[in-house]
């Protein structure tokens, strides 16, 4: 068996090969090769923790396994992260189990390369200014995805502690991108692609504010009673995501499903536009918005890349199980 540490993860994989990894899992789920097992996920009545498993199997590539972890939230308290996770591969021909790798950072790296995907897929090819509501943990990587995949000229940012805003401004300066900090009616009228990555309750962006040839990842809403954007946008855009059961239970769907906004059937799976099923954007005016969950294909699917890698560099620890 294969240990890749946490510590090793950030020297092994690229956001590119994770963008890789989720393009390819995506295309296959919508195939019907590659489906996700039911989730757990229950607060444990100790440390007031969350805890469960985001499990699944891909007949393609062969990736088999578990992502097991949660929320501690008193782990900062101990100088850990709040968010822990560790993802368990298996063999698909003996079940033996093949690999325990760090989850933390990879993570971080497939819910940014989900977001890219849909950007890829999605948003205007003439895009040019990027929105981010949200500026947490996530969010920088997020948008240093995004700005791999249109040649973005400005990054606008709203977050509703302006103060952490300074952390995607610091992004785009990295990437010689002006930054300004905006309210949510300037977003909206400004920018071509927005990504919300926040953990809101509430509906923050109205769908007035939002301008035709819009496309949108809403990635913060992956529990029930999360709500990032007006239900109503979700009723006039064309709505895609990673998984359609979901989208519809814990994500940004839920809302405009119950409200009777949306019907189950118009949404599309991302990976059906990446295998070319599906045409994606039809038209220069239409709002595509990604709802972006977070599924566990996701997770094995960078955790085998980093496998992969790890053996071809020899940084694998391998012990004998
Ligand atoms: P974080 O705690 O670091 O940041 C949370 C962000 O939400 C901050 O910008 C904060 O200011 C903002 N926020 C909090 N309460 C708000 C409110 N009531 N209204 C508006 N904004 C509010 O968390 P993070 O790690 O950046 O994750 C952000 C969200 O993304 C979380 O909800 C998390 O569960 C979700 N997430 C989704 C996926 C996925 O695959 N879809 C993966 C990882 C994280």
């Amino acid at each position: 068996m294969i240990i890749v540490p946490e510590r090793e993860i950030a020297g092994l994989i690229s956001a590119s090969d994770c963008f890789t990894a989720i393009e390819q899992v995506f295309a296959s789920m919508a195939a019907k090769s590659a489906y996700n097992f039911p989730v757990i996920r229950e607060a444990i009545g100790y440390a007031d923790a969350l805890y469960g498993f985001k499990s699944g199997f891909d007949r393609k590539s062969l990736a088999l396994g578990l992502k097991s972890g949660g929320f501690w939230p008193k782990n900062m308290e101990k100088g850990l992260t709040n968010h822990q996770s560790t993802v368990f591969l298996f063999d698909a021909d003996t079940g033996r189990c093949r690999a325990a790798v760090g989850g933390n950072l990879l993570t971080a790296l497939r819910t940014a390369a989900a977001s890219a995907v849909s950007i890829k897929y999605l948003a205007r090819p003439d895009s040019k200014v990027i929105g981010m509501i949200g500026a947490g943990h996530q969010s920088t990587f997020q948008l240093r995805a995004a700005l791999d995949q249109r040649p973005f000229e400005k990054v606008l940012g709203w977050n509703i502690v302006p103060e952490d805003l300074s952390r995607l401004e610091a992004v785009a300066s990295e990437k010689g991108l002006p930054f300004e900090h905006v309210d949510l009616d300037r977003l909206g009228a400004e920018a071509d692609v927005i990504i919300t990555i926040t953990s809101s309750f509430a509906p923050i962006l109205k769908a007035a504010q939002v301008r035709p040839g819009t496309h949108l990842a809403c990635m913060g809403t992956d529990t029930k009673g999360k709500q990032e954007v007006e239900a109503e946008l979700l009723g006039t855009a064309t709505v895609f995501t990673d998984e359609i059961a979901q989208s519809i239970s814990i994500g940004e769907a839920q809302h405009a499903i119950n409200a009777g906004l949306l019907a189950v059937e118009d949404i599309i799976e991302i990976g059906a536009v990446v295998n070319g099923s599906h045409r994606g954007r039809t038209s220069v005016d239409e709002v595509t918005l990604y709802d972006g969950t977070g599924v566990g294909l996701q997770d094995l699917a960078v955790a085998s890349a980093v496998v992969d890698l790890a053996i071809a560099k020899g940084v694998a620890i391998e012990v004998d199980f």
